[in-house]
């Protein structure tokens, strides 16, 4: 199951869908009923699972445009029912269930009475139980063993009981990765196919590929004085005579505010420092040691320029968060250029 939710972690969730989609993907995972609605109106017809939670109101929009819920609350079921059990056929749907993460998920216990339930076994046939892993990129494995080990149990209390089961699935990026225990039939993978593992390890069984390079272009250079505060605040203020490239991308792209006077861009394949606030739709670099550099010239953001590289990976170390926020955040703003090795 693809999983690509949040636009595909900023990559372009229609096309990415369709480009794998043609690759063999048969099942794919978004968060919400509106992110499902969005991938069906554009022509995907493969299986689309709603991973978070769903409200009652939405309920008639996700049978109607047929996208598969992963139960995590008994009082869905009452509300599914009644607007599927005129189907010709039961309608699919998957089970979440709580291993240790302590978010969305029925208790391990309940799933059994819940799949016994008159409503349940006339309307709906289940396809999938799945639970999610909270720690699996630690290195220390105790929590994601825990984990799979309750799943393991509940599992087997299903077969005692001689229920028919359904595809298990557990595995993340991390799971993946990291825990081959944890793969069982359907594994899901999001961060892993933009080419990134969730924290920098040495220990990757697989080779991964950054698929995402963000680059502008130098708008402009200004020759600026020494002492000179740069932009919004002034907290940057240049200790000589400096050459300073505007770049025409800011905080409204999704690139981060926090990156102010920290973060780096590369230009003419050199890493050039951020000065000053980074702004809404602009930010400045400091390029005094880059004579060469011209107005026009191309700047990455994120991705390879000749040799040099920064990765999300780096950007989330600079601003202290994680690749995934780094790269859901990158907004409808910028413009994604899609290339074929066709
Ligand atoms: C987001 C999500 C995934 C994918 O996680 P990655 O760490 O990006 O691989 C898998 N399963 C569920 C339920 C999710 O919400």
């Amino acid at each position: 199951m693809a999983i690509v939710k949040a636009d595909a972690y900023g990559h372009g969730g229609i096309v990415i869908t369709k480009t794998l989609s043609k690759l063999g993907i048969r099942r794919f995972g978004v968060a919400t009923i509106q992110e499902g609605v969005a991938l069906r109106e554009a022509g995907i017809q493969e299986e689309i699972i709603i991973l978070g939670g769903q409200f009652p109101e939405q309920l008639a929009d996700l049978v109607h445009f047929q996208l598969t819920p992963v139960i995590s609350n008994v009082d869905i079921v009452e509300h599914l029912v009644p607007l599927v059990k005129n189907l010709p056929r039961p309608y699919p749907v998957h089970i979440k269930v709580d291993t240790g993460m302590a978010r969305l998920g029925l208790a391990p216990q309940s799933i059994s009475s819940l799949l016994q339930s008159n409503d349940f076994a006339q309307s709906l046939v289940l396809q999938c139980i799945m639970t999610h892993l909270a720690d699996a990129d630690n290195e220390n494995t105790e929590n994601t063993h825990g984990q799979v080990r309750v799943f393991q149990q509940m599992v087997d209390q299903l077969k005692k009981k001689g229920l028919p089961l359904p595809l298990l699935s557990v595995a993340n990026t991390a799971g993946i990765l990291f825990h081959p225990t944890s793969h069982f039939d359907i594994v899901r993978p999001g961060l892993m196919l933009f080419g990134y593992p969730p924290a920098p390890r040495g220990d990757l069984a697989v080779e991964l590929k950054p698929v995402m390079r963000l680059t502008t272009n130098i708008v402009q250079i200004r020759t600026v004085e020494p002492h000179q505060p740069l932009s919004y605040n002034g907290i940057f203020k240049t200790k000589r005579k400096s050459r300073i490239a505007v770049l025409p991308i800011g905080y409204a792209n999704g690139y981060s505010r926090r990156l102010s006077n920290k973060g780096a861009v590369l230009v003419g394949k050199t890493r050039a420092p951020i000065v000053g606030r980074i702004c809404m739709d602009m930010m400045l670099i400091d390029i005094t040691d880059l004579p060469d550099v011209q107005q026009g010239d191309e700047a990455v953001l994120l991705g390879n320029q000749g040799d040099r590289m920064i990765t999300a990976l780096d950007l989330a170390s600079w601003q202290d968060t994680v690749p995934y926020e780094v790269l859901c955040n990158l907004g409808p703003r910028i413009n994604r250029v899609y290339v074929s090795k066709e």
